[in-house]
């Protein structure tokens, strides 16, 4: 791509050479590019959206409908020739269809010339000119971008401001701003920084990578940070009250990094740049854009958060449109680990997921919520959409651990990103790879947790103690199904703890030290009793002791014994 960006307009002229090959089975007749910068206009998909939603993102809101034009987004392609030879195309909203002369065959390539003009919207989300922070331009999900085709399809998906796919490619950009503008992006910078900002003309050159994203200000400050091969990238503007936490960040920035390589599997391209601009933290591949008037906690959050999303988003890029956990669970899941490595000291107590259980559980608990499975942009309202993306997806990898053990859990994240990176998995490779981790049969977990709205809630029923044993009944009170682990203390100060694993699960998670395993627990069973063997008086019975399962009432999770004491407890 070559770029001219007119600052006075705000306007840019771009020209692409873009060569495909069409790795499916299936001749292509047609081809679709996104054109996300016409959703900034007044009776876009997206404004009507944004306008008509009952919980509206306040982000947008009413914003594109009152922009004047002059701080509209467009973007029109003017010429298009594929193999050489003009073809025919239309602009429909947000998506560029191209009508090929001859099909594109299975295994062959076609190189499509393309010009185009284009305003570079206010910022109103994510991408545009001007963000609130004085950023001028935060430039992304703005050239025309090849649709996905895959195994599903076509990926045509009309631009509401939500959730991407996309194909990987090499890129090869150069762009020619006003000299003494500073950009970071995407990809590695082919000259000096400093003759760049001087000339005006940056060449930036990224391999394999789902999209192509930059900023540019003449009042960036650039620094950075090395971590083995790797080169973090940091931009922001000069801010009295900020620069002190801007400071701080590469170093926590290259400790979060070595810490993802270690959790889900080693970063591969190059640098990762973290820039000022946007509206919030948005991940692009190599780059994020963060807003970046923060504290020095909410600075380290947001830039994990984006960073995390390179393992997911980037590399194993799941279409994030159908399977939008698997992209936002996935990385908060990630993010919380890593925060909680990174501020040890201020997580004094508590499990490092237990702000996305309990959104998940008050979600489940309000009626609104809607399956993991529904598509990204048709959730009914912005919160449903918010709490199963981020909260429920995050919940999903979680609480595996009580049903296969978090080591093995943790096995399984590392095989899936080693044999899925730069494949676009889904639910499905997700789910095998956790089975192929733990010799279980996990169909039903990934059946009731993604496609239903049903909870989980178990409870402990009944005690009863005679003078060398103890008989405990539970009783599943939610219509999910779940392994059971049962923590037993004693009088004596022992603690004692059972496994019940499900049938269907044709085998168990690894034990810890002091388990023992109970018999398979049928999930047509309401009810399941075990008994046993006891030496000291029975203080408390508890399910789900470690917080990993999302029960959504734990008040009947376990029973206590007073100094009065009971012999039997019956639960009402
Ligand atoms: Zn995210």
């Amino acid at each position: 791509m070559d770029i001219t960006l007119d600052t006075a307009s705000h306007q840019y002229r771009g020209e692409m050479t873009a060569k495909l090959k069409n790795n499916s089975p299936d001749a292509l007749d047609r081809a679709f590019f996104h054109l996300f910068f016409n959703a900034f206009q007044p009776e876009s998909m997206m404004d009507v959206r944004s306008r008509t939603i009952s919980d509206p993102d306040s982000r947008v809101g009413s914003r594109i409908v009152e922009l004047p034009e002059e701080e509209w987004g467009w973007i029109k392609v003017e010429s298009l020739l594929v193999n050489g030879k003009p073809v025919d195309f239309i602009h429909d909203g947000t998506i560029l269809e191209v009508k090929l002369n001859a099909p594109i065959r299975a295994g062959k390539r076609a190189t499509f010339e393309m010009t185009w003009s284009a305003q570079v919207p206010r910022q109103i989300r994510r991408s545009g000119w001007m963000n609130k922070e004085g950023i001028e331009y935060s430039m992304t999900q703005w050239y025309p971008k090849v649709c996905e085709y895959d195994h599903d399809g076509w990926h045509t998906e009309p631009y509401i401001g939500r959730e991407y796919h996309g194909i990987w490619g090499d890129f090869d950009v150069t762009i020619h701003a006003p000299a003494g503008y500073t950009i970071g992006g995407t990809g590695t910078l082919q000259q000096d920084i400093t003759s760049a900002r001087t000339t005006g003309d940056w060449n930036f050159v990224a391999e394999n990578v789902i999209d192509f994203a930059w900023a540019a200000d003449p009042d960036y400050l650039h620094s950075t940070q090395n971590l083995g091969d790797v080169t973090l990238n940091f931009y922001h503007q000069a801010n009295a009250e900020y620069d002190e936490n801007w400071a701080a960040l590469p170093e926590y920035a290259a400790k979060a990094m070595a810490f993802l390589n270690e959790l889900i599997g080693p970063y591969p391209y190059p640098q990762y740049s973290v820039i000022q601009g946007g509206d919030g933290g948005m991940e692009y591949p190599m780059a994020t854009l963060i807003t970046g008037e923060r504290s020095l906690r909410s600075l380290v959050g947001v830039t994990v958060h984006e960073m995390a999303h390179s393992w997911f988003q980037a590399v194993l890029a799941t279409n994030e449109s159908l399977y939008e956990f698997m992209d936002e669970g996935m990385t908060s899941y990630a993010t919380s680990l890593c925060m909680r490595h990174l501020f040890a000291e201020a997580i004094t107590s508590g499990y490092a997921h237990r702000s996305s259980y309990s959104s998940y559980i008050s979600q489940a608990l309000s009626g609104n919520e809607e399956p993991l499975i529904t598509h990204a942009d048709h959730y009914q309202t912005n919160r449903a959409y918010g709490v199963a993306a981020y909260s429920k997806g995050e919940v999903l990898l979680a609480q595996l651990a009580a049903v296969m053990g978090p080591d093995t859990r943790d096995q399984g994240l590392r095989d899936y990103f080693a044999k899925w990176a730069f494949k676009h998995p889904g639910p499905l490779e997700l789910k095998q790879c956790m089975e192929a981790a733990s010799g279980l049969d996990l169909d039903w977990y990934f059946q009731y947790f993604i496609n239903t709205t049903h909870t989980i809630d178990y409870a402990v029923q009944s005690v009863y103690e005679s003078d060398d044993s103890a008989t405990i009944e539970l009783e599943r009170v939610g219509a999910m199904p779940m392994p059971q682990n049962i923590a037993i203390t004693f009088e004596n100060g022992e603690v004692q703890r059972f496994h019940a694993p499900l049938v269907m699960m044709r085998g168990h998670k690894a034990l810890g030290e002091n388990e023992t395993l109970l018999p398979d627990w049928p999930w047509t069973n309401p009810t399941y009793s075990f008994t046993v063997p006891t030496t000291s008086r029975i203080v408390s019975v508890e399910l789900d002791a470690d917080r990993q399962m999302a029960d959504v009432n734990r008040d009947n999770n376990s029973v206590q014994f007073d100094a009065q004491w009971q012999r039997i407890y019956q639960r009402h």
